[in-house]
């Protein structure tokens, strides 16, 4: 099914929801009205495009999709411009990426354009359902799971795609607060090979246990290590990580483990604008250790669609806590929230085309 062939049907709500006032927003509790969904099978492709009121689906017991994880997931959000217009941030990125999930779980290739389409006219539909108030958002989930019922395991012959739309609250309520991170030193992640790179669900399950540890010692968040030596950092939980040393910006290089971030790749355009030494390479834990004790650690933060970027002020790492920038948001952590921030709500100039306005129009896309 490609944006040639596109019609998607539509069927109308007998009553909407009640929206949710702005500060009683949550992340991921609350979904709007309407959901897109099609389906696959290997005789008809991807078919039957539609916009239906969000509603439960009805799934064999057997469907694939329960027993081997073969699921992908993206994650975006819709922001309303000052002009009043919904803005997307680089959309079609996250299609692109879903489509090289796809791939590592052999699961049929979408096409970005039409989805990215589907997308608009839900988003034109549930117009009214993008908040507000300053830092909310619309935050969109398509995903895909393998629907045939059939508990041997293979490639599934039967699959479904859905995006959902979900009202979010501002991630920041009282100004930017850095985490905490505990370095985990006995779970990991991924490995070389696996599925790290791949936005799938089984890479959040195996994430949990850690996660949970870590938050009974009052840390927000884990910091992953290399699967093989646990000796070079990964990423943190959901999101990717960087790291200030002596004036230079390290962030890990994508080697396969490392989910790409559509933020990260963000951040590291818009410190190579502004002039930041930007380097993407292996960076041992003990690099950042030894840095912190020669006074050289600089910042560390986060990047990702959830919070755009998350100062970390406190890590800890085989029991000893190291305190980053005296606990507060760094220079080029704040720099880079206010103007991705900036793009994103298009109340900063775009220079790299990012933004996508979802115009009644239906248009093609170049954003990158
Ligand atoms: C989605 C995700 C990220 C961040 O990606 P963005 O495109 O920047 O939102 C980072 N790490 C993991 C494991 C993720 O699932």
């Amino acid at each position: 099914m490609t944006l040639k062939d596109l019609t998607i049907e539509f069927t109308g709500c007998t009553s909407l929801k009640d929206k949710p006032s702005a500060d009683s927003l949550e992340f991921g509790k609350v979904f709007t009205d309407y959901m897109f969904t099609m389906d696959y099978t290997n005789e008809k492709g991807w078919h039957d495009a539609r916009i239906i009121p969000y509603q439960p689906i009805q799934l064999d017991p057997a469907a694939m999709c329960f027993h081997y994880g073969q699921t992908v997931f993206e994650g975006l959000k819709a922001y309303l411009g000052k002009n009043g217009k919904v803005l997307l941030f680089r959309p079609k990125k996250n299609f692109e990426r879903m489509n090289r999930s796809n791939d590592r779980l052999c699961i049929p290739h979408i096409d970005e354009d039409f989805v990215l389409e589907a997308l608009r006219q839900l988003i034109l539909i549930e117009k009214d359902w993008v908040p507000r108030a300053e830092g909310t958002s619309l935050y969109i989930r398509p995903f895909i799971i393998a629907t045939e019922p059939y508990i041997g395991v293979s490639p599934s012959k039967s699959y479904k795609f859905l995006m959902i739309l979900s009202p979010v609250g501002a991630y920041y309520k009282e100004g930017i607060n850095p985490v905490s991170i505990a370095v985990e030193t006995e779970y990991v992640r991924a490995v070389r090979g696996g599925t790290g790179e791949a936005k799938t669900g089984g890479n959040y399950a195996a994430s949990l246990k850690a996660q949970e540890l870590a938050a009974k010692d009052g840390y927000t968040q884990v910091l992953w290590l290399d699967g093989v030596e646990q000796k070079y950092i990964e990423e943190v939980g959901s999101m990717n990580v960087f790291f200030k040393i002596n004036g230079e910006i390290i962030t890990p290089q994508l080697n396969g483990s490392i989910l790409p971030g559509i933020t990260r790749d963000s951040a590291i355009q818009l410190l190579k604008y502004w002039g930041y030494p930007v380097t993407e390479r292996r960076l041992a834990i003990d690099e950042v250790i030894e840095a912190h004790k020669k006074g050289q650690l600089e910042e560390i933060f986060g990047t990702g669609t959830a919070a755009v970027i998350s100062p970390v002020g406190k890590l800890l790492y085989k029991g000893e806590t190291y305190i980053v920038n005296d606990g507060e948001i760094g220079s080029v952590s704040k720099k880079l929230y206010k103007t991705i921030v900036g793009i994103q709500t298009g109340e900063l100039e775009d220079p790299f085309g990012w933004t996508f306005e979802v115009t009644e129009q239906r248009h093609i896309t170049k954003a990158g």
